[in-house]
């Protein structure tokens, strides 16, 4: 699927919606930034640019972009210089503050962090951006919502997509491996949440829609099949794993809501995430840990399709242990994680409902993958494919499987297994 195809135009769609996403241009080749001067021209935007980057990235593409761009435009610039750069109030206003009035186009010239400090100072000042991608290392590229970290709590914020994606894939290839490998991760993240939102669509009549889990699935086996070309670095590999990013962003955008991209994996991604922020230090990178807690997603389908649903064992929701639970698991969160759970917009799931879809339910878990299969993914490539890898002890590990299905109050697998009595941990 040609990315560039699915701009520019309403898409009739059999789901009953119009898809639509206001990003103007993608481009993913080799040698795409020399196409800078050209792409923004023809996104007439405006001769003042101000150009947003850290000191890696600045060195590795944002120091020729400044160049190829100066000749037409006036370009003022925020290099960050710190190490340990975060989405936070700080760096927003770094940025804010050094923009100088009259600026007409923001060019952030990153990956994940990066894209989301100027995706949320787009956003706030009104100035359209422009992203350089340097790492194909998560799939935020197309997004339309910023993660900021807010008293160590990571929360997500309103913001609007790029106008233009530019993905040089000669830097993206040269990325850090690690990098690369967290991309993947974020991408074998969509077998699970593809699934998990199937089940909702089935469970409680949420909005669902064969043509984004198309694309969606489509750009997925492509990343799988070019396993062997991305531990090369082979720049078709890399192309068709930076296409598969911008697309499960474009579906989030097509969808309305994050479900293709993000189920119970970046449920449980989030929940460990939270302990590495409290606990300060280098950051394990999103994809590595929705790459491991996709491999411990799977293995539940599994044993779901294995063993069906004996509904005799129906578990009866006690609110109070719950919330006591939650309490113990989300600290300074809990209040707004028992709001989400039990405040007015509370997602039920009839028991009489699982009974009488228990066919398509299993049918749902037998399409899902071997979890050894999605393991040796990970494992063929050289990523992380169990949480002590990335420092996870059993307990953090046992109490996120637990807990982590309350940060979204959505239908996903570990939910469904709570509520039919199923045993997480069984060995
Ligand atoms: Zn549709
Ligand atoms: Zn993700």
């Amino acid at each position: 699927m040609d990315v560039n195809s699915l701009l520019n135009r309403k898409i009739k769609c059999n789901c009953g919606k119009e898809h639509h996403v206001t990003i103007a241009n993608i481009t993913i080749k080799k040698d795409a930034l020399n196409d800078i001067p050209r792409i923004l021209e023809s996104l007439n935007i405006g001769k003042r640019i101000h150009l947003v980057a850290d000191k890696n990235t600045y060195e590795i593409a944002g120091a020729g972009i400044e160049r190829l761009v100066r000749v037409r435009y006036d370009v003022t610039k925020t290099v960050f210089q710190e190490d340990n750069l975060t989405t936070d109030l700080n760096s927003i206003e770094h940025v804010m503050h050094e923009m100088p009035s009259g600026t007409s186009c923001i060019v952030a010239v990153g990956s994940g962090t990066i894209n989301d400090i100027s995706r949320y100072v787009s956003f706030k000042s009104g100035i359209p951006y422009v992203i350089a991608a340097t790492a194909p290392s998560m799939d935020g590229y197309a997004s339309a919502v910023s993660p900021m970290i807010v008293d160590g709590i990571k929360l997500t914020r309103e913001a609007s997509p790029a106008i233009a994606i530019i993905a040089d894939t000669g830097i993206l290839a040269a990325s850090p491996y690690n990098m690369i490998l967290a991309g993947f991760g974020d991408i074998i993240g969509k077998i699970n949440s593809l699934a998990d939102w199937k089940l909702g669509a089935l469970l409680t009549g949420e909005y669902y829609c064969p043509f984004i889990v198309s694309l969606v699935r489509e750009s997925l086996e492509i990343c799988i099949s070019s396993i062997d070309g991305l531990k090369q670095r082979d720049p078709k590999a890399i192309e068709a794993l930076t296409n598969a990013l911008i697309i499960s962003g474009i579906a989030m955008l097509f969808a309305g809501k994050s479900r293709p991209a993000s189920g119970a994996e970046h449920h449980l991604s989030h929940f460990w995430e939270m302990y590495f922020l409290q606990k300060g230090g280098r950051q394990p990178l999103h994809g590595e840990k929705v790459g491991i807690a996709t491999v411990i997603m799977t293995d539940l389908y599994n044993r779901l399709a294995a063993d069906g649903i004996k509904t005799s064992r129906f578990d009866n929701d006690n609110p109070d242990e719950i919330k006591a639970g939650i309490k113990a698991a989300y600290g300074k969160q809990a209040d707004r994680i028992i709001e989400e759970n039990f405040g007015g917009k509370k997602v039920t799931i009839d028991h009489a409902k699982i009974t009488g879809c228990k066919d398509e339910i299993i049918k749902i878990a037998s399409e899902v993958p071997d979890c050894r299969v999605v393991r040796g993914y990970l494992e063929k490539l050289g990523a992380y494919f169990l949480p002590e890898q990335l420092g996870i002890d059993d307990e953090l590990k046992r109490q996120g499987i637990k807990y982590c299905m309350y940060l979204r109050n959505l239908v996903t697998i570990l939910r469904l297994y709570r509520i039919t009595g199923k045993d997480f941990f069984q060995t």
